[in-house]
């Protein structure tokens, strides 16, 4: 198991802390957790040019999130709406919850 994998989940409001996104924040669509990389909703957009079809159709640009470093991301907590380090809280039953190290509380 990737050691980031309690780190960052799906559906998690990031913030990006570098690149030319900095500072915009989105929601995780998708984790790599083998390549540590995470797609957050409409960010680090890569264009890509489509080629023009046949019989005049135009060709066009099509906007497309691409994957981006999970060090570069911060998780805003839901609770507190601050980006903040995840860390780990062993529950009575054996089962690990993310907390916010600004609040305190777990991050669900
Ligand atoms: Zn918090």
């Amino acid at each position: 198991m990737s050691k980031t994998n309690l780190i960052l989940k799906k559906n998690d409001k990031v913030i990006v802390l570098t690149g030319k996104d900095k500072g915009k924040i989105g929601s995780v669509l998708k984790i790599d957790t083998e390549k540590g990389r995470a797609i957050v909703e409409k960010l680090n957009i890569i264009k890509k040019h489509s080629k023009a079809g046949a019989k005049g159709a135009k060709g066009g640009i099509v906007e497309k999130e691409s994957p981006m470093p999970i060090s570069n991301l911060m998780v805003i907590c839901s609770k507190c709406a601050e980006p903040t380090r995840v860390g780990k809280r062993l529950l009575e039953d054996g089962s690990k919850v993310r907390t916010c190290k600004k609040c305190g509380e777990s991050i669900i």
